[in-house]
């Protein structure tokens, strides 16, 4: 069977008790599919409050080394829903990008992905455990920490999503789908329950912020399904992108290797 992909952000883990609820939803798809990947974000407002403390030491650090701070937000998250998954007699292991074979260009802070090398995570999933993976980041060519640009986590999952043959990426969002207009700002607001990817990209593009564009994009180009589902009632309807959309035959990264 080919691996899920489920990707939290960083809205769906705020607090210590966000990664006990994870890890129940987490629990609760085992059974239809055991073979479980899961990307999560940094906690809140962590990674903004990183680049902050890097600005307080210098006001315009060298790149390599804001990537090197930036990217210890997800890996806290990662640690923590392994951790939050133990507790429940699930055994899980976290992966880094770096450890997960996330392979970009060496363009720090604005990295693209151009390969994908899951070993470590086929492995885990072979032995039975759920592999956790730190989103937005990676590992260039010349062995450096590189992060893909804020909100990366989306593509990170979509990439897995193409490495590993999945069919569809379940993101699991506070908002729970994507919506004609801001449901937070019109409680009237229209559930979009199928979009193509073009009307995605170009809703994303106009700031409605559900997924970010170079996921969908990258999506698009390997034929994934993109679900949207709310984080409080997983399986409710949420949103399609690329419905009935098929996988490529050959899988395609963000730049070229
Ligand atoms: N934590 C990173 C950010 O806030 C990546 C993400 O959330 O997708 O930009
Ligand atoms: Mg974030």
């Amino acid at each position: 069977m080919k691996p899920c992909i489920l990707k939290f952000g960083g809205a769906s883990v705020l607090s210590s008790d966000s990664f006990r609820s994870i890890a129940q939803l987490i629990v609760g798809k085992m059974n239809a599919n055991p073979r479980l990947v899961v990307v999560v974000s940094a906690m809140g407002d962590t990674t903004n409050q990183l680049f902050e403390l890097a600005k307080s030491v210098n006001p315009n650090p060298p790149k390599r080394e804001q990537d090197m701070l930036v990217s210890v937000g997800e890996r806290i998250s990662i640690s923590l829903l392994a951790m939050a998954l133990a507790s429940l007699g699930v055994e899980a292991v976290s992966f880094t990008g770096s450890q997960s074979g996330i392979i970009t260009t060496d363009d720090h802070s604005d990295a693209k992905i151009v390969d994908v090398r899951p070993k470590r995570i086929l492995s885990a999933l072979d032995r039975g455990q759920i592999a956790i993976v730190a989103g937005f980041q990676g590992v260039s060519l010349s062995g450096e920490i590189t992060t893909l640009g804020r909100g990366g986590s989306d593509t990170t999952a979509v990439a897995l999503g193409a490495a590993l043959g999945s069919q569809a990426v379940e993101f699991y969002k506070d908002v729970g789908a994507i919506f004609e207009s801001d449901p937070k700002n019109d409680p009237l607001a229209k559930r979009l329950e199928r979009l193509s990817y073009g009307q995605a990209v170009s809703m994303a593009k106009s700031g409605a912020r559900v997924l970010h564009a170079r996921s969908i994009a990258l999506a698009e180009k390997n034929g994934i399904r993109l679900e949207v589902y709310p984080i409080q009632a997983a399986g409710q309807p949420g949103s399609v992108v690329g419905f009935g959309a098929a996988r490529k035959p050959e899988i395609v990264y963000e730049e070229g290797c």
